[in-house]
């Protein structure tokens, strides 16, 4: 029999703060937890020898086991949550027979899982509505997540007393208690010759750029569940799952390695903090500056990995805003405009019939913050005239698009391509249909050569693709900017282009 374990509501648990210390914290329990302890607790109640560990991650974890000791284990490691966490994260336990010993079965066990999830789901509702939560007088609220309970007073580096509830209090000191443990940023840096005596960034002041700026770049595999229902057994399970976690984390440190290596002596703190890896999940704060090329070198990484399976990728979405913004809203965006792309990579998947590899939304939060994507590109992004819908970006971009544009926007830097233009495009992009186009060529004629020549090819969409929207047999009906993609909507890049060249360095 095999038992297979999946911690229940990772990012609620991990990101229950926005204080860097407590989600590095979180994240390194789960990792700790998942990956030494359930083996452990499995160790203990079966003995040496008569189970097998087929893979343990961020995110669970899944050991053969002898078929009288599943319910003793699953019962041991949701005490094990209950303990460690101090009841902060959950775990969920299944066990499944196949028809064989070595059969596997992606589909069954998922749907296992799901039930069991959404039957605690339910015990949860009912026992909420007897309990409530009081507040007394005397009692303090977390300083750190604001929900909990606060048992405990420590002080913060400016000496103040700050309140931390149980939960917080064992993400604060978990590096503490743990001596052997290091954090995931700590362990990568030794991938990077030139930045491994820089010490790690306390706060998110230490990883923003130069002006301020932090992205947040989320990524997360696509077409795993595809892949996953052909594995039949667990060998097989063994191999895949093995190469998963290597793929992420190599992908990652790789990245950082070459985008990083050249930067001599730039930083006084490291310019990034991994905040989640957990299977194909990750979560990572960088100084914005280097958003973009780290972003595409990870997909690009991860996809190497996987060149024998079908389309296996990352889909990605990044969010930059400045380094006082509030950091669950900046999440929050993350992590719509992740499922904003994995949609529309799949619809254009449908219209091209053929693999596309990995894709990547992004966007600069200011002050206002739109709900959605879909929504903030229909509000703010799109525009009727003449009977025709004009949209002002051409976003997920592929990894093979983002890299062309990050060229074009080095090649305008290195030209000293003026600023105020930049205004003077966003402006034109606005006003949409024709107009666009005259504005354009206005700004065109009034450019240097040099300016004139990267410009021109840019707006064409010169070796960029653009057309991949195109449904078979239709052409563009109308001049650049613009391009005709699918349900007739006329659409441009250039305004992303205005979007990411305060973010992309010319080196
Ligand atoms: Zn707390």
């Amino acid at each position: 029999m095999i038992v297979v374990f999946d911690t229940d509501k990772i990012k609620d648990y991990v990101f229950a703060t926005n204080k860097l210390k407590e989600i590095v914290g979180a994240s390194a329990i789960l990792n700790y937890l998942n990956k030494n302890r359930i083996e452990k607790e499995v160790h203990d109640i079966c003995g040496d020898g008569n189970f097998e560990k087929i893979y343990a991650d961020g995110g669970g974890a899944a050991f053969k086991v002898p078929k009288n000791k599943g319910d003793k284990i699953i019962k041991a490691v949701k005490k094990l949550y209950l303990r460690e966490t101090s009841g902060g994260a959950h775990i969920t336990g299944i066990k499944y027979t196949g028809q064989s010993d070595s059969e596997y079965s992606f589909t069954e066990i998922s749907e296992k899982i799901r039930r069991e999830k959404e039957s605690k789901k339910a015990e949860t509702k009912i026992n909420e509505g007897t309990i409530s939560l009081v507040s007394l007088p005397y009692m303090h609220f977390c300083d750190s997540c604001g929900k909990g309970y606060a048992t405990t007073v420590v002080k913060d580096p400016d000496g103040e007393d700050e309140w931390l509830c149980p939960v917080c209090f064992e993400k604060r000191n978990f590096f503490h208690n743990h001596k052997d443990i290091k954090p995931l940023d700590e362990v990568l840096k030794e991938y990077i010759d030139n930045l491994r005596n820089i010490p790690p960034s306390q706060n998110f002041d230490d990883i923003a750029s130069g002006d301020g700026y932090i992205a947040l770049i989320y990524a997360d595999g696509n077409e795993i569940g595809k892949n996953m229902e052909r594995i039949k057994s667990i060998d097989e399970l063994k191999v895949f799952s093995r190469k998963m976690n290597e793929a992420m984390k190599e992908a990652v440190s790789q990245a950082l390695s070459d985008i990083f290596n050249d930067k001599k002596n730039r930083f006084a703190k490291l310019p990034f903090k991994v905040l989640l890896l957990a299977g194909d999940d990750l979560v990572l704060s960088i100084n914005a500056d280097f958003a973009f090329p780290v972003a595409v070198k990870i997909a690009e990484n991860f996809e190497k990995h996987f060149k024998d399976r079908e389309d296996l990728s990352l889909s990605i979405g990044i969010v930059i805003s400045h380094k006082n913004f509030p950091f669950k809203q900046s999440l929050n965006y993350a992590t719509s405009l992740l499922s904003y792309t994995k949609k529309k990579r799949a619809e254009i998947k449908v219209v091209l019939k053929e693999s596309i590899g990995s894709m990547v939304s992004f966007a600069a939060l200011s002050a206002a913050i739109p709900s959605s994507p879909e929504r903030y590109i229909r509000e703010y992004l799109s525009m009727k005239k003449n009977n025709k819908s004009f949209q002002f970006t051409a976003q997920p971009y592929t990894i093979y698009q983002m890299q062309k544009l990050i060229e074009y926007v080095k090649r305008l830097k290195k030209n000293g391509f003026p600023r105020s233009k930049l205004s003077e495009v966003r402006k034109a992009v606005y006003s949409g249909g024709f107009s666009t186009v005259i504005d354009i060529y206005n700004i065109i004629t009034k450019l240097d050569k040099g300016n004139r020549h990267v410009f021109e090819r840019l707006i064409e969409g010169e070796s960029l693709e653009l057309e991949r929207n195109l449904q078979s047999g239709k052409f563009p009906t109308y001049p650049h900017p613009w391009f005709v993609g699918e349900s007739d909507i006329i659409f441009t890049h250039l305004l992303d282009v205005v979007d990411m060249y305060k973010f992309v360095q010319e080196e």
